[in-house]
């Protein structure tokens, strides 16, 4: 019997292939009429991405686009559902700010996403760079957190850490 089932949907390009039995997915109540659907890798492969990355500054303002903004993949060569929300976050943040006719918030590089999101841009600038991929979860990016003294699973070791930069609570407040 079947206790708990997630179905994950990674978007069109990136529909995991499909392992689960069709004919045993469709005896779960409920999903008797579910099907498959993965128009672009054919289920051959996995992840079809960065077809279009975003030149971007590192407030993720959109280069020669006045009122637009990018985050996750779109941003740079980042891999990761922290990495997207974390860009998101600044991302959605700023366009609110740039619309109040406010300065733009840069995260520091003395934090991991700061520092993040201002690697992968100048790493973009180099065709070996542009290979690379950025995550906070393992490979390259991983060992450079750990060079920089930025990796720490202490949350008050982080909130210290922001705390001394003014950063507390920064998308909480409310924007005049
Ligand atoms: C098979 C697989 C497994 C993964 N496993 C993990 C994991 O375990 N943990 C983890 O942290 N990360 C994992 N990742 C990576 C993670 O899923 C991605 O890095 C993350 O989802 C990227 O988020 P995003 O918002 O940048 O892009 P997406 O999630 O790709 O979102 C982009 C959205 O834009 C839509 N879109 C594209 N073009 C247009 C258009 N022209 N108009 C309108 N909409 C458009 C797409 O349909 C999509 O919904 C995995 C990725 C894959 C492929």
């Amino acid at each position: 019997m079947v206790k708990c089932c997630t179905l994950v949907h990674l978007a069109h390009a990136k529909l995991m292939t499909t392992y689960y039995p069709l004919h045993k997915l469709r005896k779960i109540k409920g999903l008797e009429k579910a099907k498959y659907v993965d128009p672009y890798a054919g289920s051959k492969g996995n992840s079809i991405r960065y077809l279009s990355v975003a030149p971007r500054t590192n407030d993720l303002k959109v280069n020669g686009v006045d009122n637009l903004f990018c985050a996750g993949e779109k941003s740079g060569l980042f891999v990761g559902h922290t990495e997207a929300i974390v860009t998101g976050s600044l991302a959605g943040h700023n366009a609110v700010r740039l619309s109040m006719g406010m300065h733009l918030l840069i995260l520091p590089s003395s934090l991991a996403i700061g520092d993040i999101i201002s690697y992968a841009n100048e790493k973009s600038t180099t065709r070996e760079g542009r290979k690379q991929r950025f995550t906070f979860a393992g490979s390259d990016y991983f060992k450079r957190m750990k060079e920089l003294g930025l990796y720490t699973t202490d949350k008050s070791e982080i909130l210290n850490r922001i705390k001394k930069l003014n950063l507390n609570d920064i998308f909480a407040q409310k924007l005049l």
